[in-house]
């Protein structure tokens, strides 16, 4: 299915360009990372005019709503839509994302994504995730199978790749990445990486978990 030329070298952008052509109906589901911000002006770039998934959890950090906010003020061709379980927070009374962070990511990011898209069904998801983010992701190719198809352009390029494109296109970047925190979740969940540490390190540490289970799991998109 990828193109016959396709190589780790070949550029975001015609990736993204080759998905838009191919599965027009696509939609961009993000966290506004580094990564993700880098996508949506990419996308912007390729003529999206889609809609960007966001879901809210209700954890996450005030700046990670800023971006968004910011985000959707810059690519007013796009339609930002916001998704949540509408759970207050910690309504069991016990932090379950301590006891079960796995039920938790289920009940407040996994079943109003599944739901939204089971409503939408859209053939394919762009996201932005990359190799060189986790261990775990080493694999990560321009295309992958799941539920409906999963494009990742950026699955190639490095963080200062995307470092350089987000400064030279004056991207607004979450504030709190400039303070370690190279990738970012909820605010329960996610610390800042120490130096030698792979981006998601930061993630759930400590607690043997790595992924929220939209990409991967049984529950994965
Ligand atoms: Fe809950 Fe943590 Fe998952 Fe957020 S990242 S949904 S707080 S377990």
């Amino acid at each position: 299915m990828i193109p016959e030329h396709w190589n780790p070298q070949t550029p975001p952008l015609e990736v993204i360009q080759w998905a838009l052509e191919h599965y027009p109906d696509l939609i961009i589901t993000s966290a506004f990372n580094l990564n993700g911000v880098v996508l949506l002006e990419l996308a912007a770039q390729a003529g999206y005019t889609g809609e960007v998934v966001f879901v809210d959890t209700g954890y996450h950090f005030p700046e990670t709503l800023e971006t968004r906010d910011r985000l959707s003020a810059r690519y007013t061709q796009m339609r930002f839509v916001t998704l949540s379980a509408g759970l207050p927070p910690d309504p069991w009374g016990q932090e379950r994302f301590r006891s079960d962070p796995d039920g938790c990511c289920n009940a407040r990011k996994v079943a109003p994504l599944r739901a939204y898209l089971s409503q939408k069904n859209p053939s394919a998801l762009l996201n932005a995730r990359s190799r060189d983010q986790a261990s775990t992701r080493q694999g990560l190719d321009f295309l992958e199978p799941g539920q409906r198809l999963r494009i990742n352009p950026l699955a190639y390029w490095h963080r200062a790749q995307l470092e350089a494109f987000a400064q030279k296109h004056q991207l607004f970047v979450n504030p709190l990445y400039w303070s370690g925190f190279l990738s970012i979740g909820c605010w329960p969940c996610t610390r800042a990486v120490r130096p030698g540490e792979e981006a998601r390190a930061g993630r759930w540490s400590g607690r043997g978990k790595t992924e929220c289970g939209l990409w991967q799991g049984e529950q994965a998109l």
